[in-house]
């Protein structure tokens, strides 16, 4: 029997709808470019999660960031997702626009470059992501240590991911059946860090691949667990992920980083879920360099992202979605990069539906 077939005839024996969440942004766009929606029964419903940095990326750090560029001397660096990420006032291709050095990287050690480059300016890499991306910065921290390219600092909002899932887990409101783990941050962590969901939660969980084939196997195994009442976490993604992730990875990132309370845009303060610099390392804070204040964010009013982050409302359910808030004029951070919730349902739905692709 191939999967659907599988998939439909357990979902059948379990009587009731299934809610499964997809932890990661790059799941909720494969999940839609391999057309898995309209594959599954209707009784799954799938629910996008927080897995995607840019969106949770709160406007008192953007607006920190952008006022950091308009320091003297600071060269501000970021992936290209980030530059149009709404502020309290406005994003960073505005403060661009109006004349600071705001540079797209494709990796932070072309942020380690440009430091060597620039010797007088200060080269400040804005740190956004999860244990995918964090190692990497760690390691140009490494480098610029060993080089000693005193010029560069972070501004660091990366973020953990299971401290995000058990915050979710106990919020009432967020009703899940299943958590489709995100393999890429898995193959850093490894397995152990996901205990938790299955000792305190009894939460069913698969560490999933990317691939369609990846993505229904993790969906059957969730499934079959659900059904049979089990609650564990199950690895799909065995050919890339180890039970013990990547050990060399996990000690370079707390060999320069730390577990800290933040904020996560739309959701709030999650206890231990950002990373910041040990104390050895905080000479490369920017923060503990130029200092700049900003009042808390605001997030845009009728913004639903929070709830969408949460799993609570489907993009759809947002009164903004598709006409005051769109990919070209963004009101909230989940319709800015394309691994956002809001971003990804209107690209392959609202806009396929209106023929404005294919
Ligand atoms: S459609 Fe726009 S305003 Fe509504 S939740 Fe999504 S990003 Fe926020």
């Amino acid at each position: 029997m191939g999967m659907i077939e599988s998939i439909r005839g357990l979902v059948a024996s379990a009587g009731r709808p299934l809610r499964l969440m997809e932890v990661c942004g790059t799941h909720t766009v494969a999940i839609f470019r391999h057309g898995i929606r309209d594959l599954l029964p209707h009784d799954i419903k799938l629910l996008s999660g927080p897995g995607c940095p840019v969106c949770v990326t709160s406007v008192k750090d953007v607006d920190t960031v952008i006022a950091l560029a308009k320091e003297k001397d600071v060269i501000i660096t970021t992936f290209g997702d980030m530059m149009r990420v709404p502020g309290n006032r406005q994003s960073l291709f505005d403060a661009k626009a109006e004349g600071c050095d705001i540079r797209i990287v494709y990796s932070p050690l072309d942020a380690l470059k440009l430091a060597e480059a620039n010797s007088k300016k200060k080269v400040v890499f804005f740190g956004t992501g999860f244990e995918t991306t964090s190692p990497l910065v760690a390691g140009t921290l490494a480098e610029a240590e060993l080089q000693r390219v005193n010029n560069l600092f972070i501004y660091s909002v990366h973020k953990t991911v299971p401290p995000a899932l058990k915050c979710l887990l106990e919020d009432p409101d967020v009703l899940i059946d299943g958590l489709i783990l995100p393999g890429h941050v898995t193959t850093i962590i490894g397995i152990a860090p996901y205990d938790f969901l299955v000792r305190d939660y009894n939460k069913p969980s698969v560490v999933t691949g990317f691939d369609a084939t990846d993505i229904l196997l993790g969906i059957l195994m969730l499934v079959r667990q659900i059904v049979q009442g089990g609650a564990f976490v199950e690895n799909q993604y065995a050919r890339v992920v180890r039970d013990n992730g990547n050990p060399r990875a996990v000690a370079l990132l707390n060999q320069f980083f730390e577990p800290e309370d933040v904020y996560w845009r739309g959701i709030g303060m999650i206890p231990l879920s950002g990373l910041r610099l040990r104390e050895e390392y905080r000479h490369r804070d920017i923060m503990h360099t130029v200092h700049v204040t900003v009042p808390d964010g605001q997030e845009p009013k009728a913004c639903s992202c929070g709830d969408v982050l949460k799993g609570i409302k489907v993009p759809a359910d947002c009164a903004l979605f598709g006409n005051a808030c769109t990919p070209e004029k963004p009101v909230g951070a989940c319709m800015v990069s394309a691994e956002g919730s809001c971003a990804a349902y209107f690209k392959y739905s609202v806009a396929r539906r209106m023929n404005h692709i294919c």
